[in-house]
């Protein structure tokens, strides 16, 4: 009888691209994928520990996964399953916690999955990973995540990711090349380059960053890469001018700022003041005006006065940016931030994060007001929402048609005609 198994995944996108993983090596040995919360015998949850709210989550997912299926093998994984190991394995109903070295590890420990009497501890101290484990996502969406770098050696105060990913390691450019070739025989048009800080990319095979975006540009069937978070330091100009010459590589960057003040950014330990950030966001304004610009912030970092938090506002309203990722100090265990004066009350939290969400806002609809009447490439993604079906420009503007199965995963010319109630371009494919 054929063993159904279902994964759920919480965090960021390489957390996808290792789910993804995961899954594709139990459906290449004949077990049947469904959806989570659907009853199945095997229930596989990838967590997160970014913030309070995140480790909740998780122990959310395993309580649902319980109730769901009560008599299914349930293993945990990922950063959160690093961090509060024992504390998971105590969770009646846990069958297996497997720490970050371990992750793709559940067949060299099971083969028929069976209820466990107890909760089984498969993990290590942070400090002796070194293995670099490749993944890439791929049947659940149009795009495709390709992980390509792991761990991070940066020391910012707030952070709690260097303790349960490790420290920075990567794949080399071959081996990323040949993973990305796999992927373009998949089908897939489009990948997401993911990591954990992907500009330290290649810092232990002596390569870099560039070096890979160089050789990926070449590889046949991929036609648009898009770099996800990329920190300001490590966002050289050679990249920018790359990515201004080369059409494969899109015009959309994703860059922490955390904080537009020089004061709190020397708190939270991050490697850049103001006026390096603004000389980057001005140099993709010069070479590539028409690049989307997604700037992370967090609000009510210890310390954070309501006049840093203004220094904060007018930076990010003197940039030419896109849209804000706005998030909230979470205290994480163990982080120098913890024990820093200067906590910021909730009320005040709250009050920043609105502001900011505003102003995200206001950028937003500006950047897709000026749009409005021009041409673009469009992929179409597969799912379908009610009539409609949506893809994305290449300076990631969110368009909307009719749901039409023909466009799915095709690249085509699409004229922007305007933006409907809920801020989708509309237009015609043309
Ligand atoms: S760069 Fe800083 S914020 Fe990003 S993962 Fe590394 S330590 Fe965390």
């Amino acid at each position: 009888m054929q063993k159904k198994v279902s994964f759920h995944t919480l965090g960021c996108k390489l957390n996808f691209s290792e789910t993804s993983s995961i899954a594709r090596e139990f459906t290449d040995k004949g077990f049947e994928k469904v959806q989570f919360g659907e009853k199945s015998d095997i229930v596989v949850i990838n967590t997160c520990t970014v913030t309070g709210i995140a480790d909740k989550k998780c122990r959310q997912a395993i309580k649902k996964a319980k109730k769901t299926s009560p008599d299914a093998f349930i293993a945990v994984t990922g950063c959160y399953a690093q961090a509060e190991t024992e504390k998971i394995a105590e969770i009646p109903g846990v069958d297996a916690v497997l720490g970050m070295n371990e992750k793709f590890n559940l067949f060299k420990y099971f083969s028929s999955f069976e209820k466990q009497k107890q909760a089984h501890i498969y993990s290590c101290e942070i400090s002796e990973i070194q293995r670099f484990d490749s993944a890439f996502s791929s049947g659940d969406r149009t795009r495709s995540f390709l992980k390509i770098q792991d761990g991070c050696d940066y020391p910012c105060t707030y952070c709690t990711i260097p303790s349960v990913r490790g420290k920075s390691r990567s794949n080399t450019v071959a081996e990323t090349v040949k993973q990305a070739e796999k992927i373009a025989e998949l089908g897939f048009k489009e990948i997401i380059l993911t990591g954990v800080n992907i500009g330290d990319f290649g810092s232990g095979n002596n390569e870099t960053f560039f070096d890979l975006i160089k050789e990926l540009d070449k590889v046949k069937g991929i036609e648009r890469y898009r770099i996800s978070s990329i920190e300001p330091n490590l966002i050289t100009g050679e990249i920018i001018e790359f990515t201004a010459k080369y059409d494969k590589f899109l015009p959309h960057f994703h860059i922490p700022l955390q904080s537009g003040s020089d004061k709190i950014l020397k708190l939270m330990k991050r490697r850049y003041n103001t006026d390096l950030f603004r000389n980057k966001i001005e140099k993709i304004n010069q070479l590539i005006p028409d690049a989307f610009l997604g700037i992370d912030v967090i609000v009510g970092f210890p310390g954070e006065t309501e006049k840093d938090f203004e220094n904060t506002f007018k930076f990010l309203n003197s940039l030419n940016i896109s849209f804000l990722h706005v998030f909230s100090y979470s205290v994480r265990p163990g982080t120098p931030a913890e024990d820093m004066p200067g906590k910021v009350s909730g009320k005040d939290i709250k009050r920043r994060s609105e502001k900011l969400h505003q102003l995200s806002d206001i950028k937003h609809n500006a950047f897709y007001g000026k749009f409005v009447g021009t041409k673009h490439k469009v992929l179409f993604e597969s799912a379908k929402h009610g009539n409609s079906m949506f893809g994305f420009t290449e300076n990631y503007i969110k368009t909307e048609v009719t749901y039409n199965e023909n466009l799915i995963n095709k690249i085509v010319d699409f004229q922007i005609t305007g933006v409907n109630k809920k801020g989708n371009a509309e237009g015609i494919v043309i």
